[in-house]
């Protein structure tokens, strides 16, 4: 790892003070680190500057102020609007980009970036604006590990966890299944933050969708939400628990059924359409989640344990919803 000897000390830049953008700078702010901010729009400064924050006149001002340039705003179209007139700019610093979009966008800039000799690496915060800087905050980055172990020191005052960067799949950290939690270098592929972050999302929102189904069922009992909340929880906890062995598996390619079948799964998934159809609540969700199954049914996996399901998944839809 290079030692940044700047630590404490770095010119730190931040593009973009929506609510995101304000968190990050005050973070920078708050562990001592001098920082320009730019915003399209006046007035969202305001507060930063009364922290100490330098408030620069244009792009181009505040990229010269920062070796660190942190760049969060809403979409990577606003990005390569901003960046692409400053290029000659950047040259010399590290630009981290942390506002969401796919993949192949952050490939993009990255590929942008590489073509002028740029050092570049995207980010994806999992986080909301308040947790920034605190434990309940993680920053994932890819991109060239030398530009990330250069200014490690000064990101980790974004995401205050385990204080120690850690690899995926690596030791240090929250658990066995990785310890991913902080600040965290992907790898050297642009596009590996984005992808986590959807990764991320989408096992937020299957979990929300979950446990809005379930209480929108007990609801018609007169069961309130809150009631159900508790008993939900301790049923993601549970399933959270299963997750180191059915990862084994899927990376095994071996799906051997140790405690329920997929055949065992589908009679319980179609109770949970049919109870779904009865009480006339939404059964879209239900619906597909036995379609996917009845599909590894057929496909020969009523025997095998859930994991067998990554099949459905790593294929594309049958059909658009
Ligand atoms: P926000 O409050 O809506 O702020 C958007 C920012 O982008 C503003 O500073 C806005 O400038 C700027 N912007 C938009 N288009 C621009 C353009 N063409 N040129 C220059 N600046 C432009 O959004 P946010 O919550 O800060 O989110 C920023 C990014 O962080 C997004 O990609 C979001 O997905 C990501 N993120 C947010 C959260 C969260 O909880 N908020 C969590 C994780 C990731 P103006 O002030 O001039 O409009």
């Amino acid at each position: 790892m290079i030692e940044n000897r700047d630590a404490g000390r770095t010119p730190v830049t931040v593009l973009g003070l929506g609510l995101m953008g304000q968190a990050l700078a005050g973070a920078f702010l708050r562990d001592g680190y001098p920082t320009t901010v730019w915003n399209r729009s006046a007035g969202k400064a305001e507060g930063l500057v009364a922290e100490g924050a330098t408030l620069a006149g244009s792009v181009r001002e505040a990229v010269a102020g920062g070796r660190l340039v942190v760049v969060c705003v809403s979409d990577y179209q606003a990005v390569r609007e901003l960046l692409d007139p400053v290029g000659d700019v950047l040259d010399g610093r590290v630009l981290v980009n942390l506002t969401s979009g796919t993949s192949a966008q952050a490939r993009e800039v990255g590929e942008w970036a590489a073509q002028r000799g740029l050092s570049y690496l995207d980010g994806a915060i999992m986080a909301v604006p308040a947790g920034i800087g605190t434990a309940d905050a993680t920053l994932v980055y890819s991109g060239p590990r030398t530009a990330f172990d250069l200014h490690e020191s000064v990101l980790r005052s974004l995401a205050a966890g385990t204080g120690e960067a850690s690899e995926p799949g690596g030791t240090s950290g929250t658990g066995g299944t990785g310890g991913v939690s902080g600040t965290i270098h992907l790898g050297d592929d642009p596009g590996l933050s984005a992808l986590y972050e959807v990764a991320v999302l989408s096992l937020m929102w299957n979990i929300l969708n979950g446990f809005l189904q379930g209480a929108a069922m007990l609801e018609t009992a007169g069961v309130g939400a809150a009631t159900f909340a508790s008993l939900a929880e301790q049923a993601i906890g549970t399933v959270a628990g299963w997750l180191p062995g059915y990862a084994q598996q899927i990376d095994d390619g071996a799906y051997p059924a140790l405690d329920s079948t997929i055949d065992t799964h589908v009679g319980a998934m179609e109770h949970l359409v049919q109870e779904s159809e009865s009480l006339g609540v939404n059964a879209e969700f239900p619906r597909l989640i036995k379609a996917l199954a009845d599909r590894a049914v057929a496909g020969g996996r009523g025997g095998d344990g859930y994991a067998a399901l990554i099949e459905q998944f790593r294929k594309p839809s049958e059909a658009r919803p």
